[in-house]
């Protein structure tokens, strides 16, 4: 078993890098930000500008639940993501 306590620091700034940092699909700077949030159709759509290049995105963020049965809805229909 992995001693977590001694490394906790550690272990903090790798949860940090995944939280909340998303990279610009077209130049790879680091920061984004949201500019809109909106659900739609149950779903969290944020609209996102890199800071950089003013490259738009849309993301949608669901639950792991919502996920999960999506994904195994798929599966039984014999489709891969
Ligand atoms: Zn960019």
């Amino acid at each position: 078993m992995k001693d977590f306590n001694s490394n906790s620091h550690e272990w903090h700034e790798k949860l940090k890098k995944f939280k909340d940092i998303m990279y610009c699909e077209a130049c790879g700077f680091e920061q984004i930000s949201v500019i809109d949030t909106r659900m739609v159709c149950g779903v969290r759509r944020r609209r996102r500008i890199c800071n950089a290049c003013g490259n738009r995105t849309t993301t949608y963020e669901i639950s792991r639940e919502d996920f999960e049965r999506m994904f195994e809805e798929e599966e039984q229909k014999g489709i891969t993501i």
